[in-house]
């Protein structure tokens, strides 16, 4: 599938963005330009031709027919913070022996199911200088879209970090989001020899990423523009890497946000999924009070129980419980 890329107006823009589950406002215009330069597949271009025969009918209806919720995978890299040390082993570097603090050096993100992948780097001018404002703003914008955050290990390091950066910048807090975290999963549901994403992704069998030393940190703060556009290519490749570990993750997340409640579908939703193909098991989950019937999705594979009991009331008067 060849991306090709094409000019848009506002509208247009805005019509590609409600395709992909976007807002406008994850686009930025071309450098003092009034258009959009954007790659779209050939299924948008189709779709791109018809509503610029139809013009605004469509983006209307496009709007407000869709109640998926928006999921953001990302992933971020950070430049490392350099200081005075004494020695190699068991170091406490005290605040005055740091020579520069940590700060973000590029994103990539893209949102589930939607082949379209954003990423921003800084350049070397700005690695010079420590800046990454423009990039923690992009990047910002996304968290505020986003209804569910999705990253290997953002609960202790993605999420915080940005934070950090986001509140230094005089930014405020985005919209609320759910986050999943499939380091946290990888951890409590299976006993994988090693939990790194690059691990799990080759357990199950999915393209590796491509190998990083720390040279390529030298060269970043150095503001090398060849190690920056690597650095770029690298933090894409995890946010791949990580929607199909993801995926493959997803049906054991016993705790993953209901995706039936963004929906609002009227039939029986997968609260992993949001597919509306799940079908009766015949069997129960127990509770000490409780039973209730249990469905599988037949398209993610994963497993949900009904709310409602399915314990009979007469009997349920009878029942008593271990103290
Ligand atoms: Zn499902």
């Amino acid at each position: 599938m060849a991306n090709k890329k094409e000019t848009l107006n506002d509208e247009e823009m805005e019509f590609i963005a409600s395709l992909r589950g976007q807002n406008i406002s994850s686009y930025n215009k071309r450098k003092n330009r009034p258009s959009y330069s954007v790659r779209i597949n050939d299924k948008e271009k189709k779709q791109l031709n018809k509503f610029r025969e139809n013009n605004k009918s469509l983006l209307d209806i496009h709007l407000s027919a869709s109640k998926q919720p928006k999921i953001l995978i990302f992933d971020i890299e950070t430049a490392p913070m350099r200081a005075y040390v004494w020695g190699r082993w068991k170091q406490n570097i005290h605040l005055e022996q740091t020579i520069s603090e940590w700060f973000a050096l590029s994103w990539s993100a893209k949102w589930l199911n939607n082949p379209n992948i954003m990423s921003d780097v800084l350049t070397p001018s700005e690695v010079i200088i420590e800046d990454d404002k423009r990039i923690v703003k992009s990047l910002w914008k996304l968290f505020n879209e986003a209804d569910i955050l999705i990253t290997h290990n953002g609960y202790k390091f993605d999420v915080p970090k940005m934070n950090s950066r986001f509140v230094l910048h005089g930014l405020n807090p985005p919209y609320p989001y759910r986050q999943i975290d499939t380091l946290t999963t990888a951890r409590k549901e299976f006993g994988f020899s090693s939990n790194k994403l690059d691990a799990l992704a080759g357990y199950f069998g999915i393209e590796h990423k491509s190998d990083t030393n720390f040279n390529l940190w030298v060269r970043c703060l150095q503001g090398e523009q060849e190690a920056l556009n690597y650095m770029e290519e690298y933090n894409i490749k995890d946010v791949v890497i990580l929607e199909e570990v993801y995926k493959k993750l997803r049906p054991w997340m016993k705790n993953h946000p209901n995706l039936g409640l963004y929906a609002e579908n009227e039939d029986e939703t997968c609260p992993h999924c949001g597919s509306t193909n799940v079908a009766d098991t015949g069997t129960f989950s127990y509770t000490n009070v409780s039973k209730f019937s249990n469905v599988r999705c037949l398209d993610c594979g994963g497993i949900a129980r009904r709310r409602t009991s399915d314990y009979p009331k007469d009997k349920r008067k009878r029942l008593v419980v271990s103290v």
